[in-house]
């Protein structure tokens, strides 16, 4: 069903489609496919909501976003389930994932109320400027497959604590877990009009309503690089606000003085998380010389233990990934890598048979022997495959991090204090773990540089990127 003015109904017309289980192919459920006419009705409906929704108080607003938190809390274990079956992610990880949706949900919930304008000094004796800070208007979000909640609420929660009403694309390999993640704003008491949910399976001509109708103020994307420039590129012919989040290609440093035990535990934890389907995910492992064996060979050993399969199963720390085409990229980055002289340590080939048929799994991998060749060198993986490359020295090492054009997230292992800030301050990226492997949380700004996005999402900033500012310049 889509939720178009507060209500659910077909697409109009009448089309669906089909959700299916990566890890096995089964169909989940049918879903209302939403064509153009259906976008322009959810695009009208958000026009007219959003006046009165902007004139409601902060306070009430918030209100309804802390009733929405505590309804997805109540909801965590059906939602982590339909995540599990939909996206694929094994059911911790699943429910990690709702309590981040919910985290966004109470952060915004709180920052609503504080929405602050300014009072800026004249060099006029008679004159007083302020700012006012207003909603930006009705807002369009398009969202990926790979965190199907959290990508919601991270940017539903702003939209409406900054008073603008929102129209939502969601990935079409994900559309139940958008539909349900809708069902906690709306029994929140979000009214009609408010939010809207377009689910399509087609997003050519969602996307071109959304970006050529005027009344659409804002555009909000989350996907690959490529989508997002051509989205971009459109949201630009009518100057309309964009917040990009976008692909990465995170180096993962170990220095001389960390500890390499620590570390290879820290890079098979982080690496393998979502089966390596994460924006923020590693994709080139820097070692020094000095300690690679010792970390290549624990990095191995717990690379080597980590169980796939189906999400619901007990014990699963990998799940499939989303299709066909994540696994012909894995084979098609591992057969170049390979034919340009790196070595396979572990896994290196998809998994069939037996539990796995139907689904879409690739043996949690290990390469070493990476060179700036390879494809896996530059090209974002979005699975479980780890490349090594060794290193020498820290300048070399920075040049190298800093060789893509991506500039999301990058983690550094060190137990040197001037080298981590130095290092830190070198890096051309918007997010940074030091010994650390999640340096995110609702409370600070998630986002990347070059190639990797504009704007922030969560944090004081994650609001702002909802709001324009009003000067008032008062002559006395
Ligand atoms: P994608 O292929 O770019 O799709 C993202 C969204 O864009 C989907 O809803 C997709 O719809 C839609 N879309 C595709 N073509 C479109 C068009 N012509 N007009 C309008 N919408 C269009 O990315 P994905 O495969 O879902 O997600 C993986 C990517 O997202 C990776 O690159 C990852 O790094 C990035 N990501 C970034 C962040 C971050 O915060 N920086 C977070 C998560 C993921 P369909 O589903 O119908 O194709």
């Amino acid at each position: 069903m889509l939720y178009i003015n507060g209500e659910w109904a077909p697409s109009r017309s009448a089309r669906e489609f089909e959700s299916r289980d990566p890890a096995s192919g089964a169909v989940l459920g049918q879903v209302a496919d939403a064509g153009r006419e259906d976008v322009a009705a959810a695009i009208a409906a958000a026009e007219q909501a959003f006046p009165a929704w902007a004139k409601r108080t902060a306070y009430e607003r918030s209100a309804i976003l802390y009733r929405a938190w505590e309804l997805m809390l109540e909801r965590k274990e059906e939602l982590a389930q339909l995540m599990t079956r939909e996206q694929g992610k094994p059911i911790r990880m699943a429910r990690t994932e709702v309590g981040y949706a919910a985290d966004f949900v109470l952060w915004f919930a709180e920052e609503a109320k504080r929405v602050y304008g300014e009072t800026i000094p004249s060099s006029r004796a008679d004159q007083r400027f302020h700012v006012l800070r207003q909603p930006v208007g009705v807002a369009a979000a398009i969202t990926p497959w790979n965190y199907p909640i959290s990508m919601l609420t991270r940017k539903i929660a702003p939209a409406l604590a900054a008073g603008c009403t929102i129209v939502v694309k969601p990935a079409e390999q994900t559309p139940l877990c958008a539909v349900e993640t809708f069902k906690v704003f709306a029994d929140a008491g979000v009214p009609a009009g408010v939010i809207n949910l377009v689910s399509s399976s087609d997003p050519e001509p969602i996307g071109d309503e959304l970006l050529s109708n005027p009344a659409v103020r804002k555009i909000t994307f989350t996907g690959s690089t490529e989508i997002g420039k051509f989205i971009a590129g459109r949201a630009a012919e009518q100057m309309k606000r964009v917040s990009m989040e976008l692909g990465g290609h995170a180096p993962f440093i170990v220095f001389p003085d960390a500890d390499p035990v620590r570390a290879a535990k820290g890079a098979a934890a982080v690496k393998f998380l979502n089966t390596g389907q994460a924006c923020i995910s590693p994709n080139r492992i820097f070692v020094h010389r000095s300690i690679a064996e010792t970390f290549l060979a624990t990095l191995r050993e717990r690379v080597a233990k980590l169980k796939t399969g189906h999400g619901l199963a007990d014990g699963i720390s990998v799940g499939p990934l989303i299709d066909e085409q994540a696994l012909t990229k894995m084979q098609r980055q591992v057969d170049d890598a390979v034919s340009h002289g790196a070595d396979v340590l572990v896994g290196g080939e998809q998994l069939k048979g037996g539990a796995y048929e139907g689904g879409y799994f690739w043996a949690p991998t290990v390469i070493s022997g990476v060179t700036p060749e390879m494809l896996i060198y530059r090209e974002e993986t979005f699975g479980p495959i780890a490349p090594v490359i060794i290193f020498d020295d820290e300048e070399e090492v920075i040049r190298m991090a800093n060789d893509t054009t991506y500039g999301l997230a990058s983690y550094i292992y060190t137990n040197d204090l001037s080298r981590a800030y130095r290092v830190a301050e070198a890096l051309d990226f918007g997010m940074i773990g030091i010994n650390d492997i999640n340096p995110t949380s609702a409370a600070v700004p998630f986002g990347g540089v070059k190639e990797s996005g504009l704007g922030r999402e969560g944090a004081r900033e994650g609001l702002s990127e909802y709001l324009n500012s009003k000067v008032l310049g008062i002559a006395l």
